[in-house]
């Protein structure tokens, strides 16, 4: 049966620690599961909500689904019992830090930017850092802001990550230099790029600071 695997493998954290399924929160109609700030991560994600919108999917439900979502069109045939493989999400976005140092008028009317650690922030990746300590997961940042213009996501770069964490970076890549110890402090992660003028592709780990730079 067709199948789509989403609602099992990923969900996204907006800045106010809400927890929305799939990978942006506007390719459905669910709306926040929980707030991570009020509760813990398991209980969020086996809430009656969340529960819902899976029973909808498995039976070949997609009425939740807005038809913006870049993925509906090509789901493709799977076994059902492949969602068991999902005990817990295995990809985050985090759009957990708004703080940039650009101001681009797509995004933004002013510039929002923070010289202090946004404790809201450093909540969310502290309790996602605790959550997945020893399972599997990919976590994509940030997608409110730009990472390296985080001080909580600086504090939080610091810590020990076990080879189970992967990140996928998604930058502007204008504080790339300034920031290069964070990115060297996690070279053992295989780690990925996205943003302007920076790499599409997965690169190896000791590659990631060359590849990310702003072409020359
Ligand atoms: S079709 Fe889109 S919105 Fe629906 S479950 Fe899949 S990823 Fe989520
Ligand atoms: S660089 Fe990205 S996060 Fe920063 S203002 Fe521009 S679009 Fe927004």
């Amino acid at each position: 049966m067709k199948l789509c695997t989403e609602p099992w493998s990923t969900v996204t954290i907006d800045y106010n620690g809400d927890i929305k399924p799939c990978l942006c929160a506007d390719w459905n109609t669910v709306g926040a599961i929980g707030n991570i700030l009020d509760k813990d991560l398991i209980e969020i994600l086996n809430s009656e909500k969340l529960q819902l919108f899976k029973s909808q999917i498995s039976n070949g439900n997609y009425s939740s689904c807005t038809e913006i979502c870049p993925v509906k069109d090509h789901i493709t045939d799977k076994d059902p019992s492949i969602i068991d493989n999902f005990t817990v999400p295995n990809k985050i976005l985090l759009s957990v830090d708004i703080n940039c140092n650009l101001a681009c008028e797509s995004c933004r009317t002013h510039n929002i930017f923070s010289s202090k650690i946004n404790n809201d922030t450093l909540t969310i990746l502290n309790k996602i850092y605790d959550f997945y300590y020893d399972k599997q997961v990919e976590l994509q940042f940030d997608g409110a802001g730009d990472l390296f213009a985080s001080k909580a996501y600086q504090h939080f770069l610091q810590k020990k990550f076990n080879d189970n964490f992967r990140f996928h970076i998604i930058t502007n890549g204008n504080l790339l230099k300034k920031q290069k110890k964070i990115v060297e402090n996690n070279n053992k992660r295989k780690a990925s790029a996205v943003g302007k003028r920076t790499l599409k592709t997965k690169v190896e780990p000791e590659k990631l600071f060359e590849n990310i730079l702003p072409l020359k």
